[in-house]
């Protein structure tokens, strides 16, 4: 009836705006956060409410698009973040305290500076303090200046920058609205700080939002648009106050930026982050790469459903094929980088995969997930989404002693008529047959064939795969550390290493493929895809599942099984990273977690020139 159902409709907008009003009055009403700890006492009002409604943008189609949308920019030197509305100035104390840094900082802040560090009580995950400063052409007006202290020492196993803390310091700053910058300060006790540090900083301000914004009229809002906001713009100093030497500074940037990209990929809803969607990020990526920026010799490819039916690719097949049939096909993405001049030179260079789980939704397949289990699985591509920051990274680099190969392996894992089921058995590109026991160990399998290319058909020397893999991996290493396992001491210890060094840390599991493969048996395949017993080292287990699929002669003086040792043949070496801890953060937003890690084991000792 339309008289009755006129006045519902007519109240439900006003209802909205009161809600609205009062919501805002509540807002302004209360104290800014924070206060109770400010030194100095005078309160700045904040924007009210009549200032100007946030602009908004088109969602973003592209990787400088999103980052436009919400920026972090790192800057030359200290003063350009020392201009922001709001500044955050963070390091361990003896950095913060040193009188080169002192010196750098503007008259009003110097003279309250030693009081207001000595104040700040830092725990295990640091302190920080408030404080509102005059300042010199703020408008008259006081500053809102953070004083965030770092621990001092940490435990062996984490990283000496104590980059753990940024985050906990970092908690309630909010990326500035829209024509706001926010400054961040960075006093680095040392220059292997900084990286871990700018990482730290990067993935607290994720990229990726849907956050719609009032406009179009009353309480409407844009449809399709995301708001703009404003700039976090990093400046890292070192003790005495200088800058970051090019190639440090260089470096910072570049994972910096990979980890955002690795992080917004995580982020993206899955309707939008499809199979197609990553393998369209992968190629922008080797596109961005290969044309005038960057000039490097980099080529692209991706083996969609036909080709990987036709190829024996039985892993994507089987995992990707509810999806498939659905127009959203699996994916094999292979993206190589050559150095400049290493073929003509005759120079040879190690030829390493990084090869990525990219399961862009897991239902968990037929043996379907929970309600409450589901939720999240979006992120089940955070071992490519890291692969595919750090091959970015690490190409900017441009390193002369390595052939990178990104290998990523694409899928849905949906459910659907087409869906694959326990009890069928598939045959990854190894050949070796697989029973399946479980929908949702369904990783290993994309894995597998993604490890049977890289070994076999590319011919690396070393593999190294990463993964949100196993549940297992938490209750083993936790939420902080990933688990690593690899059949080479030093490819291990460098690993753990490269952890410490980034703020990405590692731990290493246990190597044991002796232990491990009964886990596997199967009565009619080669083997199952999901362990007999639970409880006996899952993580070490599923690791050990993926390397069962490396090419047969790979990692064997004799690859062609003739009994003669090929002369002078390197030593092939594998490396797999469960990452599901350390994927997303307690919001459950992907932190871009493995792009430092494996931009520091690359670029690192272990690959250092003549090994
Ligand atoms: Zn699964």
């Amino acid at each position: 009836m339309a008289t009755s159902s006129c006045p519902a409709f007519a109240s439900a907008p006003r209802a909205a705006v009161i809600g609205a009003a009062s919501r805002a009055i509540a807002r302004r009403g209360a104290p800014p956060t924070g206060a109770k700890r400010r030194v100095a006492s005078t309160v700045v009002p904040r924007a009210s409410a009549d200032a100007p409604p946030v602009p908004a943008v088109d969602i973003p189609h592209t990787n400088d698009e999103w980052e436009a949308v919400s920026p972090v920019d790192f800057a030359a030197d200290v003063s350009a973040a020392l201009a922001a509305d709001k500044v955050v100035i963070l390091g361990k104390r003896g950095a913060l305290r040193s009188p080169g840094f002192v010196a750098s900082l503007p008259e009003s802040l110097r003279t309250v500076w030693l009081e207001a560090v000595a104040a700040v009580q830092a725990g295990d995950n640091g302190g920080k303090r408030s404080i509102m400063v005059p300042w010199e052409g703020h408008g008259g007006s006081l500053k809102d200046v953070v004083v965030g202290v770092l621990p001092t020492a940490v435990s062996r196993h984490n990283c000496p920058a104590a980059a753990h803390a940024v985050d906990a310091i970092l908690a309630g700053v909010h990326p500035p609205a829209h024509g706001r910058t926010l400054g961040v300060i960075t006093a680095l006790a040392s220059t292997s700080d900084a990286v871990p540090i700018a990482v730290a900083v990067a993935r607290h301000f994720p990229t990726y939002t849907a956050k719609s914004v009032r406009g179009g009229g009353r309480g409407g809002v844009e449809r399709g648009r995301v708001a703009l906001r404003g700039a976090v713009l990093v400046a890292q100093t070192n003790t005495l106050s200088r800058d970051l030497d090019e190639e440090t500074s260089a470096r910072v940037v570049a994972v910096a930026r990979a980890v955002r990209l690795a992080s917004r990929v995580v982020d993206t809803p899955p309707a939008a982050m499809d199979p197609d969607a990553l393998v369209g990020e992968a190629a922008a990526v080797a596109a961005e790469l290969a044309g005038p920026t960057f000039g490097l010799d980099v080529a692209f490819d991706a083996l969609r459903y036909d080709a990987l039916k036709a190829i024996g690719f039985g892993g994507l097949v089987a995992v990707g094929d509810a999806a498939a049939r659905d127009g959203r096909e699996p994916a094999l993405v292979h993206v190589k980088y050559r150095p400049h001049g290493a073929a003509e030179e005759g120079r040879s260079v190690r030829k390493i995969a990084l090869v990525g789980k990219g399961i862009t939704y897991d239902t968990g397949g037929l043996q379907i997930k929970g309600k409450s289990g589901m939720p999240g699985m979006k992120t089940d591509m955070g071992g490519a989404a890291a692969a595919l920051g750090a091959f970015k990274a690490l190409c900017q680099l441009r390193p002369h002693h390595v052939e990178l190969h990104l290998v990523l392996c694409i899928a849905e894992n949906a459910v659907g008529p087409g869906a694959f089921r326990p009890d069928d058995v598939v045959a990854p590109l190894s050949g070796r047959t697989v029973e399946v026991n479980n929908t949702d160990a369904e990783g290993r399998l994309v894995l597998a064939d993604g490890v049977a290319y890289a070994s076999g058909t590319l011919g690396c020397d070393d593999v190294i795969d990463v993964a949100t893999l196993t549940g297992a991996q938490m209750i083993a290493t936790g939420k902080n550390f990933a688990g690593v396992v690899s059949d080479d001491e030093a490819m291990e210890r460098a690993c753990v290493v490269a952890g410490r060094a980034s703020g990405d840390l590692a731990h290493p599991l246990p190597y044991a493929p002796e232990f491990f493969t009964k886990e596997f048996r199967s009565k009619i395949a080669d083997m199952k895809n999901s362990v007999k017993d639970r409880s006996n080292a899952q993580t070490s287990c599923a690791g050990q599942f993926i390397a069962n699929h490396l090419d047969r002669g790979w990692n064997r003086a004799d690859p062609d099984g003739s009994g003669e040792e090929t002369e002078g043949r390197i030593r092939r070496r594998g490396l797999h990273v469960d990452m599901a801890g350390p994927a997303t953060n307690k919001d459950g937003r992907g932190t871009g977690y493995g792009v430092a890690l494996l931009v520091h084991l690359i670029s690192g000792e272990l690959y250092a020139e003549g090994k």
